[in-house]
């Protein structure tokens, strides 16, 4: 399966775990992160993305995303880098490749390494080239609600041999096998239990012959329903990168209040009161929400500062000499997107087809055209 994995994405190593977020663990252990580091994160991703910094007591620092894209934006990274900068943690959100060019520059200007969260972008292009495999360790996600999924699983990309080396063994019990190896490092070689099974090894290989198709019924949905919804005054389909291909995990639109006359809340829980929840999937009702997750830094953890026991580690380490920020405001475009513009929605999975899709857009049609009554 790994190998399968690494001639299909054009990499040297593929390493297979049991989520993404072991995924996320491992690289950046492997990276090197710890106390007194910080790492630029994307605030506007799943929690792990930043998580991963944390369980090695090193300090997420939050830039701001472009409004256009909502990955990372380079202007904001530049910003926040200082002289405990390690790494950068990009998030190709939504889908979406983060800015390749631009960042992977910074990174490499600032000698710093670049951890690609691709969890929500298998099989999305920049520029011809695989997202995952754009910074020097790339993630994947296969989970139950990824476009290909093994119930749980992960698989870790890189090109760089001593990573592959360090990301195995903090796979598997590190510290218990790094003699045997006759590895000398022992920075983070604390190990895990991050193992694939082989049954989900064996679902995986047939899930990746499916990748293809999927993404690419992904990108007809979306071409379908968003040359509908851009005729509603109030609704803006989102942009792609310009030479990328899209993976559209979710679809994002903006919404125009200013143009509705009443708040994107209203608008978007009469278009759910119009739609029926997916079969077996009830519980989690329609899925059109709000901007996506809260921009993490408001979060308890972070906003508390309380992770490891109840002294404030890592945040108050005494390695640490940097300055901690985590007051709303440090990212307006993204409290921005999230509070008032961004509306993301999963009507574009497959098995939907154009029929779906028309009762999607006929919702968001009603409610523009008797918005009034919400008023
Ligand atoms: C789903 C997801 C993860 C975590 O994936 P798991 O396999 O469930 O651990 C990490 N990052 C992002 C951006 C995700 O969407």
């Amino acid at each position: 399966m790994e190998k399968e994995w690494a001639e299909y994405y054009g990499v040297k190593h593929a390493i297979a775990v049991n989520s993404a977020t072991s995924g996320l663990y491992c690289a950046a252990g492997a990276a090197g992160i710890g106390p007194g580091d910080e790492v630029i994160v994307s605030p506007y991703t799943m929690s792990a993305s930043a998580a991963a910094v944390l369980v090695y007591n090193a300090i997420p620092v939050f830039a701001d995303i472009e409004e256009d894209y909502f990955c990372l934006d380079p202007k904001s990274i530049e910003k926040k880098i200082t002289p405990l900068t390690k790494a950068i943690v990009v998030v190709d959100i939504f889908g979406q490749p983060y800015d390749a060019e631009n960042i992977n520059e910074i990174a490499r200007k600032n000698n710093l390494l670049v951890i690609e969260d691709a969890a929500q972008a298998p099989g999305a292009k920049y520029k011809g080239k695989f997202a995952g495999t754009l910074g020097d360790i790339g993630i994947y996600s296969l989970n139950y609600h990824k476009h290909i999924h093994t119930g749980e699983g992960g698989v870790v990309v890189t090109d760089n041999d001593e990573l592959a080396e360090r990301i195995r063994l903090i796979r598997n019990h590190a510290e218990a096998v790094v003699e045997n190896k006759g590895y000398t490092s022992l920075i983070n070689m604390l190990g895990f239990n991050y193992r694939m099974t082989e049954m989900e090894a064996a679902i995986a290989r047939e899930q990746l012959k499916k990748l293809e198709l999927l993404v690419r019924k992904r990108q007809e949905n979306v071409n379908y329903i968003s040359d509908q919804l851009d005729k509603i005054p109030c609704l803006k389909t989102a942009q792609i990168r310009p030479g990328c291909e899209h993976a559209f995990y979710v679809h994002a639109l903006k919404y125009k209040q200013e143009i509705a006359g009443i708040s994107r809340e209203a608008y978007v829980s009469a278009v759910k009161a119009e739609l029926m929840p997916i079969d077996l999937r009830e519980k989690e009702g329609v899925n059109i929400g709000c901007g996506y997750v809260k921009p993490l830094y408001l979060q308890p953890i972070y906003q508390r500062q309380i992770v490891y026991g109840d002294k404030g580690c890592p945040f108050t380490c005494s390695y640490y000499s940097g300055h901690i920020d985590y007051t709303p405001g440090i990212c307006p475009t993204c409290e921005k997107m999230h509070y008032d513009e961004l509306i993301t929605h999963e009507m574009i999975r497959p098995p939907m087809n154009n029929k779906d899709m028309d009762d999607v857009v006929e919702a968001f049609k009603k409610v523009w055209e008797n918005r009034d009554e919400l008023k």
